[in-house]
């Protein structure tokens, strides 16, 4: 019974993965499915990947991998945050990869290896240049001097991550791949892993042994040519016709400037829609450009649709916010983001329609 209604194109996502996969033979085509794929929900995207042939997946926390290990059982998945004492046994248990960002870290995989005398395959992330995770440049240091410390923890993949490859002119890029290669050296025959969407973009050099892309499985950029996967439709409650003179919403920041009409949808901030987009975005309907007026507010939304005929201006109508006809990430640009933030935050007050991926349509919230 939700008023608004947000569709994924399944289809959509997985041309975008298969796309990404074409740009090399030689490099394995990952999908990192962290927060909810994006708050796509993993437990839809996941499968459809699976099913196209993405063996490989990255999760943020050990309970999204947990929950993904739930629904495929034979797929390989990484952790990005890695273990802490007291979690070991989570991740042996479900057959999931700590992403090791310490060397202490390899230390106690290796001890618990030992211990348990089994092989436990795990990822070892060095920073080149994120100062997040992964060993810091000492550590680094330490490695490439004794690297046997990552063969006693059965490190088989060695990650690291982009600060700038959305900006493939950017010599950060550079300077980061040679320090990631310093370190690939001293590890022969462990696979190497470097590139998110942008990294992908960047070239065979980026590409590595694994690429682990996001955004651009989900439509976004910096992967220009993907498909539009999420379309939000945010339904029309009631339309008014205003004088010239007259305000819209809260603080009155709009004005009509003539007599206007103005279309009232239900999203709001609450939803997800970012607030800073009042007055700057624009939706789409019937093939027009409509401007988002005055300020969003918690539930609601207001749209000038002087312009588009009174008889598709109707309440029950669906004003596109994003999606084929407008980009997600021009939608972002309006509220001051990115389309990852855009994505992340939507909430769960929507129909949500899955389409294509063989799993046919269908809300898949319970
Ligand atoms: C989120 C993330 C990715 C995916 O990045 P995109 O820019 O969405 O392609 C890859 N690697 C790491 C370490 C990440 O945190």
């Amino acid at each position: 019974m939700a008023d608004s209604v947000l569709t994924i194109d399944l289809d959509a996502l997985t041309a975008n993965w298969r796309a990404l996969a074409a740009k090399t033979p030689k490099a394995e085509c990952g999908a990192t499915v962290k927060a909810d794929a994006y708050g796509l929900g993993i437990a839809r995207v996941a499968p459809a990947l699976w099913a196209v042939g993405c063996r490989t997946f990255f999760v943020a926390h050990l309970d999204e991998g947990i929950a993904l290990r739930a629904i495929l059982p034979e797929a390989t998945i990484h952790v990005f945050n890695g273990r802490r004492s007291g979690t070991d046994t989570e991740f042996v248990l479900h057959r999931l990869r700590p992403v090791l960002n310490t060397l202490e870290d390899l230390d106690a995989w290796a001890a618990l290896a030992r211990t348990r005398e089994e092989v436990l395959p795990a990822t070892l992330h060095v920073d080149t240049g994120m100062s997040r995770l992964g060993l810091d440049r000492r550590e680094a240091a330490r490695l490439i001097d004794a690297p046997d410390i990552a063969r006693a923890a059965h490190v088989t993949t060695v990650m690291s991550h982009l600060a700038r490859a959305e900006d493939a002119g950017d010599p950060m890029n550079a300077a980061q791949l040679a320090r990631f290669e310093a370190v690939r050296a001293v590890l022969p025959g462990v696979a190497g892993s470097l590139a998110n969407t942008g990294g992908v973009l960047l070239g065979p050099a980026y590409q590595q042994d694994l690429m682990r892309p996001g955004i651009g499985l989900y439509g976004g950029e910096p992967f220009v040519a993907a498909e539009p996967v999420v379309t939000l439709g945010a339904r029309i409650l009631q339309v008014r016709e205003i004088d010239a003179g007259e305000t819209v919403g809260y603080g009155a920041t709009w004005t009509a400037a003539r007599p206007s009409r103005i279309a009232t949808v239900a999203c709001g901030y609450a939803d997800g829609y970012i607030r800073a987009a009042g007055n700057r975005a624009h939706g789409r309907l019937a093939g027009v450009d409509v401007p988002m007026v005055g300020r969003v507010s918690m539930d609601l939304i207001t749209f000038d649709v002087t312009d588009v005929p009174a008889q598709t201006a109707h309440p029950g109508a669906l004003i596109e916010m994003f999606g084929p006809g407008v980009r997600i990430d021009r939608a972002a640009d309006a509220a001051g983001t990115i389309a990852y933030e855009f994505l992340t935050r939507l909430g769960d007050r929507f129909e949500r329609i899955y389409s294509g991926g063989h799993g046919g349509t269908g809300d898949a919230r319970p």
